[in-house]
């Protein structure tokens, strides 16, 4: 897979500042967006602000990512993150010429299975490519198709979404593509906005226990939640 930031929002630490301090304080947001600020005061009061959950003022900066490759798993999951913008590759529209699809590692790593999913891949590719030929719609021939099969698209996502999603996704009970996916993203926005990049992180690092049921043992577990398993 690959994810390229393809926009954001110039000076996001300018921003989320001017919005936190306008909430607390008698200077107006023009005057504070215009001021000449210390960054370290700036990032001293955004952490603060974050660490009070007050969240909405991260809501003002966006970044918009080209992620190409993923299969239709990841999508899927993607896109049930509902506060974001999404326009994805159209297999209503877009004939298909070759099988393009995402291998699992652990189907890769055995080489009896690899070879029956290559197969299966295949077969189904050629029954499409047939189908179409015989005048099925795209639309309909791509019934056929499996999850595996690779996607693209475009997502924008605000920086609260975002620090929401990656909280569920680079948490080691989300799925392996998905953890990638995540961990690309959140590689972009390093490059583009390095001090926003530290709160992508799984959900515990920010709540200090595990939520989960299956627990990982990198911090303490929440003991409220009964029936907590320890992940194989
Ligand atoms: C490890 C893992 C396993 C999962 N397994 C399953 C599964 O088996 N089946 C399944 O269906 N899903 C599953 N999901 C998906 C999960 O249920 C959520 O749909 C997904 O993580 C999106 O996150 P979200 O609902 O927090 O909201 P987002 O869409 O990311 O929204 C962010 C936040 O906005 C608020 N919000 C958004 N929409 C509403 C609304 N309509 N009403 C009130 N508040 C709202 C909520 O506070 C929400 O947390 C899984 C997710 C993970 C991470």
């Amino acid at each position: 897979m690959r994810v390229r930031l393809v926009q954001y929002t110039q000076d996001p630490l300018k921003v989320v500042f001017t919005a936190a301090r306008t909430c607390y304080s008698e200077t107006t947001p023009i005057a504070i967006s215009e001021g000449q600020y210390d960054k370290d005061k700036m990032m001293a009061l955004v952490k603060k602000t974050f660490r009070a959950g007050h969240h909405s003022i991260f809501e003002h900066v966006c970044f918009t990512f080209a992620i190409e490759g993923i299969s239709r798993v990841c999508s899927h999951q993607l896109v049930r993150h509902r506060i974001a913008s999404y326009s994805q590759q159209s297999q209503r529209f877009v004939e298909y010429s070759r099988p393009q699809y995402v291998v699992p590692p652990k189907v890769k790593g055995d080489y009896e299975k690899r070879e029956k999913f290559d197969k299966l891949m295949g077969q189904l590719f050629d029954t499409y490519r047939e189908f179409v030929q015989d005048g099925i719609p795209p639309e309909d021939a791509r019934y056929l198709f499996p999850n595996a099969l690779k996607t693209n698209l475009v997502m924008s996502m605000n920086l609260r979404e975002l620090f929401h999603a990656s909280g569920e996704r680079l948490c080691l009970n989300a799925q392996w593509e998905i953890i990638q996916l995540f961990t690309l993203i959140k590689r972009e926005v390093r490059k583009a906005a390095p001090f926003f990049a530290r709160f992508l992180e799984p959900k515990c690092e920010h709540i200090g226990y595990c939520p989960e049921l299956k627990y990982c043992g990198k911090k303490i577990k929440n003991l409220l939640v009964p029936g907590v398993v320890h992940r194989k």
